[in-house]
């Protein structure tokens, strides 16, 4: 036979070509005859260690997993009826480590066997560790309610890799694709404009954003609180940005934070009620003290009371600071602007202080920058500040001397006036620097022993500073001495317009209308109108003001907000649907709610203007002479009827 065709016995080349093959493969090659192995190449003795000697002569079984030998007798089955079969299972690896093979087994002539086995270990371990990272994922997504996504702005599909089931938003569980409006229709409507804006930043720029937001869960039909970061990625081909995102389910931290907050907001209100509770009978004390002293005592008995008033006084500043920093806390302390001269606010200060400091041998300089003028601010919080940073100084300074120093800058365009106290003292440790401004902190523990204070100060001073749209802050180096400075801001106003003696007869002849329940209040307003020159009228409601209004046209009316019948608001309003010229008659509301707000919903309501209560001439005037100026410039831009009432 091998004679009659040639062509199809294998050639020498073609025995060469495959024992070449036999012995390079990458591949296992196995021969068994009889059932025990006859040959190997040299790939099987480098993947599993097994040399010749160890393996020629025994079964391959001895080779296999057990865990696969179920596996093997298929393989042998379908070898024995198909003459071929294949098979993935584990091989033993004589360092012990398992080996995962493709094999493919192959009868070759009477009682030959060929196996191939193909080295899949990494596949296997790559498909195993994808397997641990999804698992990863679900535990992650189950325990702290973690899930990532991915929109893509040319379908305008959210690609979800979790079911949202502690969200609660579906049922459905594993990866999902939702539409942009079925996305946002499960954010609460309060949230939806604020979580879009976000979304569209980086959908434009890829820039990153956090948001917090509340969503629909459908478990109990609450809000969950969920927390979402997200960044652009950009597509090569489009340019434009996928969303990729990371959103975690933060209710219950949410919760807690709100909590923990409330529980912070009732311990600083019972910290004032109860500082309040005790500054009457405190008050009492001090002053039945005071009248001891001009009891006749004895020299021991007046040193007892003296060491009694000085201990009272400093726990009635204690409680004083209580109040005034959980008023803060609770954004209840509202400030009254009202024109100031600036450098004669700190000069009282420094006047006040003053004999302190000499008396301990130091110097406190003060210098004002010329030509300050002055400025709204509200002086009673501005001399608080004051007097907190120049006391510390004093009290900090051994040896040498204090110097205020005060200059206006400005900052973003606005004005502010600049305070910087510096002392020669004792300085602040720069690991005591951070904490400094923190309530109740004091730089060393030994201070309140040593220089006495409730370490509340700065905490107050730097709230009152924020309030009055500014900032305090400090350098300091230990056993030279320390710099605080404070800014805040602080319009320039008409010294002249401030100066109530000047002021005399600014408002000669102008007709004011006082809408105004509380006679005393009535009579305060009415006084100083009249003493600026004004010819006063009252109304002791919102109703009567309207009518008195519409009777004869005054210049310029006050008006109260809280009255009964009818209150402030509404009867501006009416003024203003009365007919001309009445209805443009200036309106200033007068109230003790000055907060920024307030103060927009009263210019709202068509008011020009406010004035706090308490009432100062000074604050008065400022306001008259603001609303007279702007009237004025509307008067000379629409060539209209002259400025307030048509004054000479
Ligand atoms: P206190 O009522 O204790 O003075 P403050 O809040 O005003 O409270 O100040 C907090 C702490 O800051 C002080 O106890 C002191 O340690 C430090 N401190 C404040 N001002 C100065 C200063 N000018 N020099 C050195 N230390 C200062």
């Amino acid at each position: 036979m091998a004679g009659t065709n040639r062509a199809n016995a294998p050639s020498e080349l073609d025995i060469e070509a495959a024992r070449w093959f036999f012995q390079n493969s990458v591949d296992i090659f196995v021969l068994i005859r009889g059932g025990i192995i006859s040959r190997i190449n040299p790939a099987w003795t480098e993947l599993s260690g097994w040399s010749v000697d160890d393996t020629v002569g025994r079964p391959i079984e001895d080779f296999i997993h057990p865990g696969d030998s179920q596996i093997v007798r298929d393989l042998v089955n379908t070898l024995i009826a198909d003459g071929k079969a294949r098979a993935e299972h584990r091989l033993l690896s004589k360092d012990g480590a398992v080996l995962w093979v493709r094999s493919r087994v192959k009868r070759g002539g009477a009682d030959a066997t060929i196996v191939v086995l193909q080295d899949v270990t990494a596949e296997h371990q790559r498909a195993a560790e994808s397997a641990d990272a999804a698992r990863t994922n679900d535990l992650l997504r189950e325990a702290a309610g973690i899930y990532v996504w991915r929109f893509d702005p040319e379908t305008g599909l959210y690609d979800i890799d979790t079911d949202l089931s502690r969200a609660g938003a579906r049922g459905a569980s594993g990866s999902r694709t939702i539409t942009a409006d079925e996305m946002s229709s499960e954010i609460h409507p309060d949230d939806q404009g604020r979580v879009g804006e976000a979304f569209f930043h980086t959908l434009a720029t890829g820039e990153p954003r956090v948001v917090e937001y509340r969503h629909f869960r459908a478990e109990d039909g609450g809000w969950a609180r969920l927390r979402a970061a997200w960044r652009g990625l950009r597509r090569r081909e489009s340019g434009k940005w996928d969303v990729l995102g990371l959103t975690q389910d933060v209710s219950e931290v949410a919760e807690a934070r709100d909590a923990a907050l409330d529980a912070a907001e009732a311990k600083s209100q019972f910290l004032a009620n109860m500082s309040h509770e005790i500054r009457t009978p405190m008050n009492g004390v001090l002053g039945v003290l005071h009248l001891l002293k001009s009891e006749n005592l004895s020299p021991d008995g007046r040193r007892l009371l003296e060491e009694a008033v000085g201990c009272g006084q400093m726990l009635a500043e204690l409680l004083n600071d209580v109040i005034d920093f959980s008023k803060i806390e609770a954004g209840r302390l509202e400030l009254s602007p009202e024109p100031v001269d600036p450098r004669s606010l700190m000069d009282s200060v420094a006047g006040l202080l003053r004999p302190q400091a000499v008396a301990r041998g130091l110097w406190l300089n003060t210098h004002a920058e010329p030509d300050l003028g002055w400025a709204l601010v509200d002086p009673v919080r501005l001399r608080q500040v004051l007097f907190n940073l120049i006391g510390n100084a004093v009290k900090f300074t051994l040896t040498g001397g204090v110097d205020a120093r005060l200059s206006r800058v400005e900052r973003n365009g606005a004005d502010r006036l600049r305070f910087e106290i510096s002392d020669t003292g004792v300085g602040i440790a720069p690991e005591a620097q951070s904490d400094l401004f923190q309530r109740f902190h004091q730089a060393d523990g030994s201070t309140t022993r040593r220089f006495g204070g409730s370490g509340l100060g700065l905490a107050i001073s730097r709230r009152l500073a924020e309030l009055m749209g500014g900032e305090i802050g400090f350098s300091s180096t230990p056993g030279e001495g320390s710099t605080f400075w404070i800014e805040v801001a602080a319009p320039r106003v008409d010294a002249r317009a401030a100066e109530v003696d000047e002021a005399e007869g600014l408002l000669d002849g102008l007709r004011v209308l006082i809408v105004e329940d509380n006679p005393t209040n009535r009579l305060i307003a009415t006084r100083m109108l009249q003493q600026l020159g004004a010819v006063v009228e009252t109304a002791d409601d919102g109703q009567q003001g309207v009518e008195a209004a519409a009777r004869s046209n005054f210049d310029l009316i006050f008006m109260d907000i809280q009255m009964p019948v009818m209150d402030g608001m509404e009867a501006t309003r009416r003024i203003r649907a009365l007919p001309e010229p009445v209805c443009d008659t200036p309106i200033l509301a007068m109230t003790a709610n000055a907060m920024s707000h307030q103060a927009d919903s009263y210019l709202a309501a068509g008011m020009n203007g406010i004035v706090a209560k308490p009432l100062s001439p000074t604050a008065l005037v400022a306001q008259i002479a603001a609303v007279v100026a702007r009237s004025a410039e509307d008067a000379a831009a629409e060539g209209r009827r002259e400025g307030v009432g048509g004054r000479k």
